[in-house]
C-alpha cells in the first residue's frame, strides 16, 4: 500500500519475498515455485503450493511458515481441497480456476501428466477418518515443522503436534517488521519452553524493566525503571523491548513483554510473554493475554478425554449490559475430523468455571461482588476463524504475518464470530 505521502509500505515478509536476496537464496530451498509464492491470490497460491508439495512428496523435508497461524490455515485448506488436488494429480490437468499466468506456467513444468497411483495413495491417506500423523504419511521424508509457535501462536501447538505425529516442532525465531530480534539456539526444545537469543547486530536494543511477577495483572505491567542495554539485562526480570534501527526508528516500543531466561556469551535470551496492553477489561479489572492463555489452557484439558480439540480462540469484553462480562469464542473440532463435537452443556459450563477459577484475585472478587457477570463461552462452527482472518487480511493485514487477535475490539470482527456461533454457555450466576 501507499502511505499518504506516497511512500510504499508493506509488511516485511511481502518486501522480502520480492527481493533478489529471497529469489537467490531461501526460495531455492522451497519446493513451491516462486511464481506460486508471489501469487497475490492466496487461494490459488495455496492450491498450487500444496499441489507441488504432493507431486514432489519425496523431496519435502520441512513444512514451514513464518507464523503457525498460516500452517493451521494450510491444514484446513488441505482438508477442504484434497479431493480436488487428487483429481488434478489423477488427470494431469490443472483446475481451470487457476488463471494466474505465473502459477499456470510454473505448474506446467511440475504437473506434466496423469499420475493415478499417486492420486490413489493421497486419497487413501486423506480418506482416513483420523488425520493423526498425516504429515508423515503425506511427506515420508519430513524431518521437522518450522513455524513460530510461541506467544499467541501457542494455541496451534496441539493441532500441529497431532498432525505431525511426533515430528519436532521448531519455533525458529523472534522477528518483526521492525527488526529481527532473536533466534532459537535449541530448536528441539519443547515449544512451550522456547527462549530466543538476541542478535546484537540487527538493531540497537534496549529493555524497559516492567513490573510483572508472573501472572501479574495488566495494570501492574508498567515501566518501573530506566531502560538497560543488552549486557545489563537481569535474569528473571520482565522487560518491554525497545529498538533503534537503521531504517529510522528511534527508541521504538515494540509492545512485547519478554522474560530474561539466560545468556549466550553476552547476549541475553528471552522467553516471549505477551503483547503489552492486550487485555480484557471491565471496570478496574484487567486480564492480560497471558492470563487468558493460561486459563484457557487449564480449561481445555477437560475436553481432551472426549476427543475434542480447541483449534482457535478469541474474546471480548461485553459491556452492552451492566454489569459487563467477558465473552470467549472457541472453535472446536473432533480429533479425527472437522465435525463439530456434540456439546455437553455440563462440560462446557465446567470449562467456563475453570477459566474463571484460573483468573486472579481481582477478577474473582469482582465476580463475587457482582461487579462482573458470569463468563460466557460461545462455540463457533468450523471455519469461523478463517473468516476472521479473511476479514483482517481484507483490511490490509498480511496473511503471512497474521496474528490471531486474542481479544477483539472491532464490532465487525465480533459480528463475524457471532454469526458462526452454534452454542452459548455460561458459568453459574454466582461464583462460589
Ligand atoms: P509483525 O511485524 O506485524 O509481523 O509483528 C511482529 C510481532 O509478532 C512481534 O512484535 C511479536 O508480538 C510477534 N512475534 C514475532 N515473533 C514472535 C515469536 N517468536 N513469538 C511470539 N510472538 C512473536
Amino acid at each position: 500500500m501507499k502511505t499518504p505521502s506516497g511512500l510504499v509500505a508493506s509488511p516485511y515478509s511481502t518486501f522480502y519475498s520480492k527481493t533478489n536476496t529471497f529469489k537467490n537464496s531461501l526460495a531455492k530451498f522451497c519446493i513451491s515455485p516462486i511464481e506460486t509464492i508471489l501469487c497475490l491470490d492466496h487461494k490459488k497460491s495455496m492450491f498450487c503450493q500444496l499441489l507441488t508439495g504432493l507431486l514432489q512428496r519425496d523431496e519435502v523435508v520441512r513444512l514451514g511458515s513464518i507464523f503457525a497461524s498460516v500452517l493451521e490455515r494450510t491444514i484446513k485448506f488441505l482438508e477442504d481441497y484434497w479431493r480436488e488436488l487428487c483429481c488434478n494429480i489423477r488427470t494431469g490437468y490443472l483446475r481451470d480456476w487457476i488463471i494466474d499466468p505465473g502459477c499456470k506456467n510454473a505448474m506446467s513444468f511440475i504437473l506434466t501428466g496423469p499420475n493415478p497411483e499417486l492420486a490413489d495413495l493421497i486419497q487413501q491417506i486423506c480418506e482416513d477418518k483420523s488425520w493423526e500423523g498425516v504429515f508423515k504419511k503425506l511427506w515420508p521424508k519430513i524431518k521437522y515443522i518450522s513455524s513460530i509457535c510461541t506467544g499467541s501462536m501457542s494455541q496451534y501447538i496441539p493441532l500441529l503436534e497431532l498432525y505431525g505425529g511426533g515430528i519436532p516442532l521448531v519455533s525458529p525465531s523472534y522477528v518483526s517488521s521492525e527488526a529481527c530480534f532473536g533466534i532459537n539456539l535449541k530448536p528441539l526444545s519443547n515449544p512451550f519452553d522456547v527462549s530466543y537469543t538476541f542478535l546484537p547486530n540487527t538493531a540497537y536494543f534496549e529493555f524497559l524493566p516492567v513490573n510483572k511477577d508472573g501472572g501479574g495483572k495488566a495494570q501492574e505491567t508498567r515501566t518501573i525503571d530506566k531502560p538497560v542495554d543488552l549486557e545489563n539485562v537481569k535474569l528473571g526480570q520482565y522487560y518491554e523491548v525497545v529498538v533503534t534501527t537503521l531504517a529510522g526508528l528511534y527508541r521504538y516500543r515494540v509492545g512485547d513483554v519478554l522474560k530474561a531466561t539466560g545468556f549466550y556469551n553476552k547476549s541475553p535470551q528471552f522467553q516471549f510473554v505477551e503483547r503489552k496492553n492486550v487485555v480484557l477489561s471491565i471496570g478496574a479489572d484487567k486480564t492480560t493475554e497471558e492470563d487468558l492463555s493460561k486459563a484457557i489452557t487449564n480449561a481445555k484439558l477437560i475436553l481432551e478425554p472426549f476427543g475434542i480439540m480447541l483449534t482457535a480462540y478469541s474474546s471480548y469484553s461485553d459491556t452492552s449490559s451492566t454489569p459487563g462480562r467477558y465473552v470467549l469464542f472457541w472453535e472446536l473440532k473432533m480429533k479425527g475430523s472437522n465435525d463439530l463435537p456434540k456439546l455437553d452443556a455440563r462440560v462446557m459450563e465446567q470449562c467456563c468455571c475453570i477459566v474463571e477459577e484460573s483468573f486472579d484475585f481481582t477478577y474473582k472478587s469482582f465476580r463475587k461482588d457482582g461487579a462482573i457477570s458470569a463468563l460466557e463461552l460461545r462455540v463457533v462452527k468450523h471455519g469461523s476463524f478463517d473468516e476472521l482472518m479473511d476479514f483482517y487480511t481484507s483490511k490490509g493485514a498480511s496473511i503471512s504475518q497474521y496474528k490471531p487477535p486474542c481479544c477483539l475490539k472491532s464490532e465487525e470482527a465480533i459480528k463475524i464470530l457471532n454469526s458462526g456461533t452454534v452454542g452459548k454457555f455460561f458459568s453459574p450466576k454466582t461464583m462460589s
